[in-house]
């Protein structure tokens, strides 16, 4: 394939935007290479600057479920549009599309739109501090939740598990204020709620971690970590970002039958436009204002054109009775498929699947938290990445990413994928 043109852009981006990229992953570091960039897509596909054309599993790291350029959702955007984009005052469609969602929801009575699932987990993470009086937050390694100051934390070294921060311009300050612990290690997490008796406002994490690949929860680790913040009177934040309206209509709490005390949203829910937002029981969300002492405000939020795609997208899903068992099955055949033919290369392997999240790690442990993650061979992925691109299959650029099944892959392409696998791995 031929990259001439992206390549040229990629130059001109680099000289006016930090590594030519508005958001890091996208420059390619992990896996080598100059950034693709995307001319237009439909459906399954990607269509680049220099007209190759791909199957793609990123499918803009989520939102694209039912694929590209999917016609209710841009005629919604396109309609809206014509009313004019942004009024500042309140719409009808906000309170259409908040009353969708917490009908699909379990557990939610109101919800707050904002612009990105950044804000989204920022904003609950201090409406549980407001609400609970309590300032520390417990966390996951491995577990995304957007790029606020809070979550930018490492595990500091020693036995005490204080966290640092992984990025400058995190204050210390803050990063003590964040409690890391292993993910699926309900010990681990009794532990640290203990060490820091009466301090814990909540514990956030993504009820299927999807971004240090795809891990699952073990069974009974999301029952004990509700009952444990039950028993110590903190909030639980699922930070459904990546799983809310993907892994079931009602997302993670419906599939696990757990309860949240807040839930985060961003992704799937804007149908492609920035959108994120936070929802929970009444008695919680009360407490922002301006009915409550807990700020959080936004010019764009619940923005007409981003509520049209959202809307429009929650709304199919939504009324389709069949999609996430459809979504499932395409997943499963994929899954068996790559399997198969890793298997039949003697590649090492562990594949992580849940719903339309799949992941596979070249490592033959299983991988159950971000230590686990990280022993995957890198080189391999990197071999691996390269192959399945030149092959016209478009995989999330790093080993830490989950694949995206979108409803619009045909099983055409699911083999075509498997065939692609098939010949890279001949050459790994
Ligand atoms: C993507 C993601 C975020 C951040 O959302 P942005 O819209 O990129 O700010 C937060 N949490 C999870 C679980 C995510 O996958």
């Amino acid at each position: 394939m031929l990259y001439k043109r992206s390549s040229t852009l990629f130059s001109e981006a680099e000289k006016v935007i930090p590594g030519g990229v508005n958001s890091p992953v996208r420059a390619f570091k992990s896996v080598g290479g100059t950034p693709i960039f995307i001319k237009k897509a439909f459906k399954a596909y990607l269509i680049d600057e220099d007209d190759n054309q791909y199957i793609d599993y990123i499918n803009s790291w989520g939102p694209m479920i039912l694929g590209h350029a999917h016609k209710p959702v841009v005629d919604a955007v396109i309609e809206k549009t014509k009313l004019g984009t942004s009024f500042g005052t309140p719409t009808e469609i906000e309170t259409k599309i908040a009353q969708l969602a917490v009908s699909m929801v379990p557990n939610i009575d109101k919800i707050r739109f904002v612009n990105s699932g950044t804000e989204a987990c920022m904003s609950a993470v201090r409406l549980a501090r407001g609400f609970t009086g309590k300032d520390k937050i417990v966390k996951f390694a491995g577990c995304y939740h957007g790029h606020s100051d809070s979550f930018l934390i490492q595990a500091g070294s020693g036995a005490v598990t204080l966290g640092v921060p992984n990025s400058p311009g995190v204050t210390k300050g803050t990063a003590q204020d964040t409690l890391l612990t292993r993910y699926n290690d309900i010990d681990h997490v009794k532990q640290v709620i203990e060490a820091n008796k009466d301090e814990v406002a909540c514990v956030i994490l993504e009820p299927v971690a999807g971004n240090m690949g795809c891990i699952p929860p073990k069974t009974g680790f999301l029952e004990e970590l509700r009952s444990l913040c039950d028993t110590n009177n903190i909030l639980l934040i699922f930070d459904e970002v990546m799983t809310g309206f993907r892994l079931a209509k009602g997302g993670a709490q419906e599939l696990y039958g757990i309860a949240a005390d807040l839930v985060c949203f961003g992704k799937v829910i804007g149908g492609g436009l920035p959108v994120g937002a936070f929802a929970g029981r009444e008695e919680i969300m009360n407490y922002l204002a301006p009915l409550g002492p807990v700020y959080q405000a936004g010019t764009l939020s619940g923005n007409p054109l981003a509520m049209a795609a959202g809307l429009a997208m929650l709304t199919e899903l939504n009324n389709d009775r069949e999609i996430y068992k459809r979504l499932a099955d395409k997943t499963a055949y994929l899954h068996k498929g790559i399997a198969g033919v890793l298997d039949k290369h003697q590649i090492l392997h562990t594949i992580n699947r849940v719903g339309s999240m799949i992941s596979i790690h070249f490592s033959k442990n299983e991988v159950v938290d971000f230590e686990s993650a990280t022993e995957g061979n890198n080189e391999r992925f990197k071999a691996f990445f390269q192959g399945m691109l030149k092959e016209g299959v478009y995989i999330a650029p790093s080993a830490f990413e989950t694949w995206f099944i979108t409803d619009a892959l045909t099983y055409e392409d699911l083999d075509k994928t498997i065939e692609a696998c098939n010949k890279v791995c001949k050459l790994l």
